[in-house]
C-alpha cells in the first residue's frame, strides 16, 4: 500500500536572491500544500551584487506569471541583449556575445561555416554584424522579439536583464508573502542534526527559538550555515580554472552611454564589469589576489568608472568550485551556499533558478529516497561544470601575455571536457550541445571566435555552393539585419517608454 509520506514543513534559510526566488516558486507552485517558512537576518546583508541576467530567466518569470514592466520598473531594470568582451583575447580586441541566433542555417549548415569559407578569402564582414542581437547591441538599439513577424531577425531578438539585486529579493519577498510565505527576522546561531542519521533537525535563533521543519533549503550565501558549516559536506576548489578570488563592487551616476548590454573588460589580472541600470551603473572589478593587490584593483576600478562615484566599494571575497553534494540528506544548498563560478557569464541567478526547478521535478516526500537525491546532485554537477568549462574559455583562449596573470591562465591545464570541445572546434568549427548543458551552439560559437579560436578548415559540405551563392546569401542576411536595426528605437528611448522606473 502506498503510503501518505508527505511533507510539511519547508525552511529557508537565507534572504538573498536564492532565497527569495525559491520562496517565491515554491509558494506559486505549491500552493499551500507545505507551510513555507524563511529565516533572514537584517545583521548579514545579501551579497547585493548579481544585476545581470541571461535569456532563461524569463521563463522563470513567467512560471510566476510575472509581467514584465512591472518587474522591470520595479527593480530600475533594463534590457540585455548580450556581453561585450573588451581586451580579453589582446589589448584593443572586442567582441560581442550575443544572445539568440546568427544569420540562418542554409541547407546541412550553420552559417558561420559559410562565414569561414568566405574569410578564408578575405571577403567577409564582421561576425557581428549576421546577428540582430549584437548588430543592435553595437547601436544602442532595442526591441522585445517581435513573434508576429516570423519571417523577421526581429522575431529572433532574445534578451535578459539587467537589475538592482536588493529591488529584486524585496520585490521577490513581496510576492511570497502575498502567497503565505513567513518571514522571520532574526539570526541563526545554531544547527541541530539528528544523532542517529544526520539530518538536519531543527535551527536556533539568537533569541533561542528552535525551528524544526522535515526540508531545509540553505540559501545562507557562501557561508553554507547549513550544507557545511554543520554537515561538512565538502567542497570541490576550482581555483585553478577560474583563479579570481576578489571582487570590488561600486556604483557610480548614470552615463549617456545607455548600452543595452553588459561590458566586460578584462584588466591585468582579472576583469571590469560595466552593468546599466535606469537609476545607476553598476561597476566591479573581479581579480586575482594572488596577482593583484586590493589597492591596486581599487585604483583601476576607480579611474574606469563612466559617471560619478555614489559609494564605497563593497569588499568580496569567494573561492570559486561547487559543494561536493548540492542536496545532502534533508538539505539542499541554493546560491552561493552551493557554489560559486564567478560573474563573467551572469550565470549564478540562472543557477539558482535551475536548482529550484530541478528540485520540484525530484521533490521529496519523508522518506528522502536516495533516488531522488542522487539525480539532482548528478544533474546540478552537469551543469555546474560544463558552465564552468564555458567561463574557463574566455580566460584560457588569450594570446595576452603582458602580466603574469594572463600568462599563467594561456598556459594553465584545463578540464578535458573543454579541451575537446576546442580541439573539435579548431578543425573544422564544430560544437555541439551536450544534454541540456546551459550554453548553446551560438553562445560557444562567438566565444571561441571571439577569443581567437578560428577552425584550420570549414564543413567539406559548405562547397556544395558555388562561391557566389555564398556571396549573395551571407550579404542577404547583413543586409536585413542592418535593416532591422535601423527601425528599432534605441534602448533608452524603449526602457523610458516601456517600462520607467519611478525617479
Ligand atoms: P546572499 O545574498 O549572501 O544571501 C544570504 C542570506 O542569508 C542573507 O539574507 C543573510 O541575511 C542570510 N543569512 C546568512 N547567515 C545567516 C544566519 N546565521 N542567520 C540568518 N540569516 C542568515 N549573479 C548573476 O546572476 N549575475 C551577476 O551579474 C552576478 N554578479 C556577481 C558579482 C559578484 C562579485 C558576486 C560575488 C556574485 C555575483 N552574482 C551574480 C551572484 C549573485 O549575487 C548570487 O548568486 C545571488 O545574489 C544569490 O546570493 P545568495 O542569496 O545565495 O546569498
Amino acid at each position: 500500500m502506498v503510503k501518505n509520506e508527505k511533507l510539511k514543513e519547508i525552511l529557508i534559510v537565507g534572504g538573498g536572491s536564492a532565497g527569495w526566488m525559491a520562496a517565491a516558486m515554491f509558494s506559486h507552485l505549491f500552493q499551500g500544500l507545505y507551510k513555507i517558512r524563511l529565516i533572514e537576518s537584517e545583521e548579514i546583508a545579501t551579497i547585493g551584487v548579481g544585476e545581470a541576467t541571461i535569456p532563461a530567466i524569463k521563463r522563470y518569470n513567467d512560471l510566476l506569471d510575472l509581467d514584465e514592466a512591472e518587474f522591470m520598473r520595479t527593480t530600475q531594470g533594463t534590457f540585455k541583449l548580450g556581453i561585450q568582451f573588451n581586451d580579453w583575447l589582446n589589448i584593443g580586441s572586442s567582441y560581442i556575445h550575443g544572445f539568440g541566433v546568427i544569420g540562418q542555417d542554409l541547407g546541412w549548415l550553420r552559417m558561420h561555416h559559410y562565414w569561414l569559407r568566405m574569410r578564408q578569402q578575405g571577403e567577409v564582414s564582421d561576425l557581428a554584424n549576421f546577428s540582430i542581437n549584437t548588430a543592435a547591441a553595437l547601436k544602442n538599439k532595442f526591441l522585445r522579439s517581435r513573434p508576429d513577424m516570423p519571417e523577421s531577425p526581429l522575431s529572433e531578438i532574445a534578451h535578459a536583464f539587467h537589475f538592482d539585486a536588493g529591488l529584486y529579493a524585496k520585490f521577490l519577498s513581496g510576492f511570497s508573502q502575498r502567497r503565505g510565505v513567513t518571514r522571520t527576522e532574526g539570526k541563526v546561531v545554531d544547527v541541530t542534526l539528528r544523532p542517529e542519521d544526520g539530518f538536519v533537525e531543527s535551527v536556533t535563533m539568537e533569541n533561542g527559538e528552535v525551528i524544526t521543519a522535515d526540508l531545509f533549503i540553505d540559501c545562507s550565501g557562501f557561508r553554507g550555515l547549513l550544507i557545511e558549516q554543520a554537515m561538512k559536506t565538502g567542497y570541490e576548489d576550482w581555483t585553478q580554472w577560474l583563479p579570481c578570488d576578489r571582487a570590488l563592487a561600486v556604483p557610480c551616476a548614470r552615463s549617456e552611454n545607455f548600452t543595452p548590454y553588459t561590458r566586460a573588460t578584462a584588466r591585468g589580472a582579472g576583469w571590469q564589469w560595466r552593468i546599466p541600470l535606469q537609476h545607476r551603473t553598476g561597476n566591479g572589478h573581479v581579480f586575482s589576489s594572488k596577482y593583484m593587490d586590493e589597492a591596486e584593483a581599487e585604483a583601476i576600478l576607480l579611474s574606469n568608472l563612466d559617471g560619478e562615484q555614489l559609494a564605497e566599494p563593497l569588499r568580496i571575497r569567494y573561492v570559486t568550485g561547487k559543494r561536493k553534494k548540492f542536496w545532502n540528506r534533508n538539505c539542499v544548498a541554493i546560491g552561493l551556499a552551493s557554489g560559486f563560478l564567478e560573474p563573467l557569464e551572469s550565470t549564478s541567478l540562472f543557477l539558482i533558478q535551475s536548482s529550484i526547478i530541478r528540485l520540484v521535478n525530484l521533490f521529496p516526500d519523508r522518506q528522502f529516497d536516495q533516488a531522488n537525491i542522487d539525480e539532482f546532485n548528478r544533474q546540478t554537477n552537469f551543469e555546474y561544470e560544463r558552465t564552468r568549462d564555458f567561463v574557463i574559455l574566455h580566460y584560457k583562449a588569450t594570446q595576452r601575455d603582458d602580466t603574469e596573470f594572463w600568462r599563467y591562465c594561456r598556459d594553465m591545464p584545463i578540464p578535458d571536457t573543454l579541451q575537446r570541445k576546442m580541439d573539435l572546434f579548431a578543425a573544422n568549427g564544430r560544437i555541439f550541445r551536450e544534454d541540456d548543458e546551459l550554453f548553446a551552439e551560438v553562445s560557444w560559437i562567438q566565444v571561441l571566435l571571439g577569443q581567437g579560436i578560428i577552425p584550420r578548415n570549414y564543413d567539406p559540405l559548405v562547397d556544395l555552393k558555388s562561391g557566389a551563392q555564398i556571396a549573395q546569401y551571407l550579404d542577404n542576411i547583413e543586409t536585413v539585419v542592418a535593416k532591422c536595426v535601423d527601425v528599432m528605437p534605441t534602448h533608452e528611448v524603449f526602457v523610458s517608454k516601456f517600462c520607467p522606473a519611478p525617479a
